[in-house]
């Protein structure tokens, strides 16, 4: 059997309910109306007749009517004698029941499809016996309640049409962001566009916090899905030279003709591609795992004057290799909450770049210094500058500047080191004139609410 769905429940349920309410209302009106107007009957019967017999006077035997009113608030009234013989009224409209005259006794009695209420009295005037019958007609009130009955029978079906369809109609309304939210999650799932979101209703209620909850993970989903479309294409993309470099190498090294130097010079050169892949992937790797949100930074306290001042050690060989002159001046104390490699390798990628760019007996400058809240840290060096309109495209994966100065670099330098910034509650900056120098700076705060809670 078909499930009903949950508006034709609550519909048919409340309808029902309604059903059973009206019923037990209108018998319960009903049944309390007409034991209340029957008692009001009797009560009017019974003191027509009472005050009747009061009113009743013979003189010398002989009735004195003057006195008597044979039709009272509906009641009409008849005197017999002691033997049952109808005294008065000598006139009446032919309203007369044959029912014996019991003394007082209230009664129905029904006669040529008319239905009395009937009551007997008999009393004694001087030596005088006689009986006072008192009779109300039922016919009418009968006639009223059977007519509320049908009114009743044509009405109620009325109002609980309206009632069903008008209920029907709200439910079906409260329910309509839930059927959007299926559709629109039927349009994500068959058409796999997680960019689409449940529209919200506009009142904060349970449905809203669903929709928003469902959004959030639809984000969450969207996120890691674009993180591997993007790695998968950035990893092809990037391994597809230093590969066919490798390849080619590989080919002309088991070539015949090759001798044994250069044998050795293409090995050399795959050796170095190898490590320049191993070193891509493994950046990829982690802003990948940062994209999706799965990267889990190891905290700790870090004290950064010291981190960073080996950082500089370590690399102001390479930089006076290259002829250039690596200073620091590094604020000591410097601590915060953050992941030591991570720092590191920021530091190391702008000490790269400043060395990889700079210009020949060039110079760099590195400082540390507390500014408020954030530690900042300035890399400045002497080189060939970055043109205005590249200085947002740095940033950017894979983006590099003048590829004859570029050497062997990845384009993932920088936005590693903005990455790690932002993991760190910070951001990275730059300025630069061509020809003349670039300074980038890092800010990073030195206390951040919950440490862990990473960013893209
Ligand atoms: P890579 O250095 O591997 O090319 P990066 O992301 O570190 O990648 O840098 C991106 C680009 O930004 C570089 O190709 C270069 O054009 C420019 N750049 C980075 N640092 C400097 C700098 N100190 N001086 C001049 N240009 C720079």
């Amino acid at each position: 059997m078909k499930k009903r769905s949950i508006k034709a429940r609550v519909t048919l349920w409340y309808t029902s309910f309604l059903v059973a309410v009206l019923l037990v209302t209108a018998g319960f009106l009903f049944l309390t109306t007409s034991s209340l107007s029957r008692q009001q009957m009797n009560r009017q019967l019974v003191n027509a007749v009472t005050d009747t017999v009061g009113a009743v006077h013979f003189r010398y035997g002989e009735l004195d009517s003057s006195r008597l009113d044979f039709y009272q608030n509906g009641v009409s009234l008849f005197l017999y004698d002691q033997e049952g013989y109808l005294v008065a009224p000598k006139v009446n409209l032919g309203v007369q029941v044959d029912a014996l005259l019991e003394d007082q006794t209230l009664k129905t009695v029904e006669q040529n499809g008319s239905k009395w209420l009937v009551y007997d009295l008999y009393a004694v005037d001087g030596s005088t016996g006689f009986w006072v019958r008192g009779l109300f007609s039922l016919t009418e009130s009968t006639r009223i309640s059977s007519l509320l009955w049908l009114l009743m029978l044509l009405v109620l079906p009325g109002v609980i049409l309206i009632a069903a369809v008008g209920g029907w109609r709200i439910t079906r309304r409260a329910f309509l962001p839930v059927e959007q939210m299926a559709q629109t999650a039927d349009a994500i799932s068959s058409g796999s566009d997680l960019s689409q979101r449940i529209p919200l209703p506009g009142k904060e209620d349970e449905l809203y916090h669903l929709g928003a909850t469902l959004n959030r993970m639809l984000s969450r989903l969207q996120r890691s899905f674009e993180a591997e479309r993007r790695f998968t294409s950035d990893v092809s993309h990037e391994l597809r030279t230093p590969l066919s470099v490798i390849r080619s190498q590989c080919d002309f090294a088991l070539s015949p003709q090759a001798a044994a130097d250069d044998r050795q010079e293409a090995l050399v050169s795959i050796s170095h591609q190898c490590s320049h892949m191993s070193a891509t992937v493994s950046q990829l790797l982690l802003l990948a795992r940062g994209d999706n949100g799965t990267f889990q930074p190891r905290w700790e306290t870090v004290e950064l004057s010291e981190l960073w001042e080996m950082v500089c050690l370590d690399l102001a060989a390479q930089a006076e290799q290259k002829g250039l002159s690596l200073q620091w001046q590094l604020e000591p104390d410097i601590r915060l909450t953050g992941d030591e490699t991570l720092l590191i390798r920021l530091l190391t990628n702008l000490l790269a770049n400043a060395i990889g760019y700079n210009r020949p007996q060039g110079s760099i400058q590195v400082r540390l210094y507390r500014r408020k809240e954030s530690a900042v840290l300035e890399v400045a060096d002497t080189g060939i500058g970055i043109p205005p309109q590249q200085l947002n495209q740095i940033w950017e994966r894979f983006f590099r500047g003048d590829p004859s100065r570029s050497g062997d670099g990845s384009g993932l330098g920088l936005s590693m080191v903005r990455w790690i910034a932002r993991i760190h509650g910070g951001d990275a900056s730059v300025q630069s004139v061509v020809g003349e120098g670039s300074i980038f700076t890092v800010e990073l705060p030195l206390k951040r609410e919950g440490p862990g809670s990473s960013s893209k």
